[in-house]
């Protein structure tokens, strides 16, 4: 096992396999989009799987696949196949819109996928549409339920925005009543391709809950996993839970143990750094196996100690989208 400069494991790597989404949240990106990148500026598959067992070999046993939205990349279902196999790998996990998901089910489960994340801010179809610009919310609704029904663990992630969806929190925590799901409500974060939405954020984790225990005044908090980034709570008697994920507050940095690599390559050790080297560029220079394993160790020993000592080293303000980087 590895441990970062602050004494934290590094276990968990998100993987985004494209920068492309069929969608065009408000909280992600602007309405026109935006620029994707040529695809020979992307990883490829042999790249990403390469790149995966060498991080395997440090200690990197789960990996959770995210974008844009990985099932628009060609043949994904295929390189997940391939990564499910690859040794020391025992957790492979993904997040998705579920627009293109549901048929690949039978295949996620046939390669051991036990939990699946998937984006879904409000239970209203034209809120769905006015947030995503996208009239797509049977699907994605459709799809909840197939893998709740598949025997996923399931987590729906609900970003909460000022004037956006704050109606559909108590709606949200209603499904868990009768099903087994966990609703994660998200602050929203400044990576929406434009910069910071507000002055200050509006929801917080404190008002998120203030807001649920308004109908809920029993709600309650169920012990967090070592790692988690939500405070989990449950609703006595409901099936499901609730989880709030101080995003953009960044109460859980003191143990995390995830990095990022991007479409691109970008090696990210903090969410809100600006990537600390490419991956892609020494692949295709011709970096041997061993020195790749050197290049992580040096930036896993060179992590910032939270969120927001990153976000004080970027050279640039962030106005990235959250498709570039994947959640
Ligand atoms: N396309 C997939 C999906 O929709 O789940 C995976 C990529 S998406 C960028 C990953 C997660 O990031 C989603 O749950 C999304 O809600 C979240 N996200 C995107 N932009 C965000 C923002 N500005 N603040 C908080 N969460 C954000």
């Amino acid at each position: 096992m590895i441990y970062d400069n602050h004494g934290r494991p590094i276990t968990y790597l998100r993987l985004a396999v494209t920068d492309r989404c069929n969608l065009r949240c408000f909280y992600c990106m602007p309405e026109e989009g935006v620029k994707y990148l040529h695809k020979s500026k992307l990883l490829t598959y042999e790249e990403m799987i390469r790149t995966v067992s060498v991080l395997s070999e440090l200690g990197i046993s789960k990996v959770r696949i995210t974008g844009g939205e990985p099932f628009v990349r060609h043949n994904m279902i295929d390189f997940m196949y391939q990564l499910s196999e690859i040794n020391g790998i025992d957790e492979l996990n993904i997040t998705t819109n579920g627009i293109l998901t549901g048929q690949y089910i039978r295949q996620m489960k046939e390669m051991g996928v036990r939990a699946v994340n998937l984006s879904l801010d409000t239970l209203d179809k034209k809120r769905f549409f006015e947030i995503t610009r996208r009239d797509e919310f049977d699907k994605v609704y459709d799809t909840l339920f197939q893998l709740i029904d598949a025997g996923f663990e399931v987590k729906v992630n609900a970003v909460v925005m000022d004037g956006k969806n704050t109606e559909d929190i108590l709606p949200l925590v209603g499904l868990t009543q009768n099903h087994n799901v966990s609703i994660r409500f998200i602050e929203e974060m400044p990576f929406n391709g434009e910069g910071n939405h507000y002055p200050k954020l509006a929801w917080n984790l404190h008002r998120i809950l203030a807001e649920i225990k308004s109908q809920y005044p029993d709600l309650q908090k169920l012990v967090d996993s070592p790692n988690s980034t939500s405070y989990n709570y449950q609703v006595p008697d409901f099936q499901g839970n609730i989880g709030v994920i101080a995003a953009f507050s960044r109460t859980f940095c003191g143990t995390c143990n995830r990095i990022r690599l991007t479409a691109t390559g970008d090696l990210k050790t903090c969410l809100y750094d600006e990537g600390v080297l490419n991956i892609r560029d020494l692949l295709r220079d011709g970096i041997t196996n061993e020195d790749l394993k050197s290049t992580f160790l040096q930036a896993f020993k060179n992590r910032p100690k939270d969120g927001f000592e990153a976000e004080r080293n970027r050279k640039s303000v962030i106005t990235e989208s959250m498709t570039t980087i994947g959640g």
